[in-house]
């Protein structure tokens, strides 16, 4: 067994531990646990300072998760844009190969959350070669996302082979890769997987930081790993209501991450995933903030604030331009000239 996985192997899984070590009642976590799968892994751990701190928030169950928030499991329709069960094909040049169900830390608010971290949702081998038999046989795609869960839970071996398989596709130019670890369990981009990776360029990778708090000695390492290997680096930052959403913290959040060698990529609005809805923001509040972001901070910083469109018709940016009307549900104009009303009323502070 590797170092890291070693690590990843000793991550917090009982909520009675949680309750020891916090000083609070586990009862109402198991409850949680028992439908959404808990993980922490102990580098993480150690970043959380207190009860309901942002890390905290991020990581520990919630029993908001159980409230019958009215939100639909699965908003972005993937299991429908799905011709195969690892690929999720949206946009007709690119699409998400999903290759692991698992994650190093079981994110709260995940858009995924009907499925990570199941046994269901565990996929075989020849489920991952059907996804890339499939993206060799369709020409019109040329960039793949190895997403999942997270890719780089796989074995670097797993990893290899499954980039050999794609690289031989000579109609795939851009292989990207999305991937939490390098916040969540940092160990985990050793020198071997940073070989590895460099031998597939041009091969991007996203990355998942959320707070600054998160950019410790330990993850800028990493990601200096992998930028001396060639990867260019993004992120993708979820607005997290009493994580992220004060302009402050998100400032400190986007320039920490350039002076990582990471660019702020995309800056999602909450999708309306069931167990959600205690994190979510309202879109009012998400414009602000990058408002007050432009000007201080540099536009090599901003990252581009986007809705998942429900239903599956793709990411729209929310620009003044783009907002036809706010209020508790918001007119977007899509790219097509057509019009999507987006539910913007959100659950009272608590
Ligand atoms: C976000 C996303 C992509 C990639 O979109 P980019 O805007 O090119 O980063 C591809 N497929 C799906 C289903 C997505 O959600
Ligand atoms: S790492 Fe990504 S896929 Fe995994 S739980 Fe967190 S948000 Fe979801």
């Amino acid at each position: 067994m590797e170092l890291w996985q070693e690590s990843l192997r000793q991550s917090l899984t009982e909520p009675a531990e949680l309750a020891r070590r916090f000083g609070i009642d586990a009862a109402p976590l198991e409850a949680v646990a028992a439908r959404y799968p808990l993980r922490i892994p102990r580098y993480y751990l150690d970043l959380i300072e207190g009860v309901g701190d942002p890390l905290w928030r991020q990581a520990v169950p919630d029993p908001r998760e159980l409230e019958d928030d009215g939100l639909d499991a699965d908003p972005l329709a993937e299991e429908r844009l799905a011709p195969l069960p690892a690929v999720v094909h949206r946009y007709p040049d690119r699409v998400l190969l999903l290759v692991s169900g698992e994650c190093a830390l079981y994110c709260r608010f995940c858009t995924r959350k009907r499925k990570v971290g199941c046994a269901a949702s565990r996929l075989s081998l020849d489920e991952l070669y059907a996804g890339i038999d499939y993206i060799a046989r369709t020409p019109a795609i040329s960039d793949v996302l190895i997403s999942g869960g997270d890719p780089l839970l796989l074995s670097t071996d797993l990893l290899e082979d499954l980039l050999i398989r794609l690289r031989r596709i000579p109609h795939l130019e851009i292989i990207r890769i999305g991937s939490r670890v390098p916040v969540t369990l940092p160990q985990r981009i050793d020198a071997k997987l940073c070989a590895m990776l460099k031998q597939f360029a041009p091969l991007y990778l996203n990355t998942h930081f959320n707070h600054p708090r998160e950019l410790t000695t330990q993850a800028a390492a990493a990601c200096a790993r992998l930028a001396d290997a060639g990867i260019p680096l993004g992120n993708q930052t979820v607005l997290l209501r009493g994580v992220n959403d004060d302009a402050a913290t998100m400032a400190a959040l986007c320039k920490g991450l350039l002076k990582i060698r990471v660019r702020p990529y995309y800056l999602h609005q909450m999708d309306l995933v069931r167990g959600t809805g205690h994190f979510r923001t309202r879109i009012e509040e998400g414009m602000a903030l990058l408002q007050a972001l432009r000007g201080p901070v540099s536009g090599l910083a901003i990252p581009h604030y986007v809705i998942d469109t429900p239903g599956g018709r793709g990411k729209v940016p929310i620009l003044p331009e783009t907002v036809e009307s706010l209020g508790d549900e918001v007119v977007l104009r899509l790219s097509d000239g057509s019009r999507l009303r987006y539910p913007n009323a959100v659950p009272p502070k608590g």
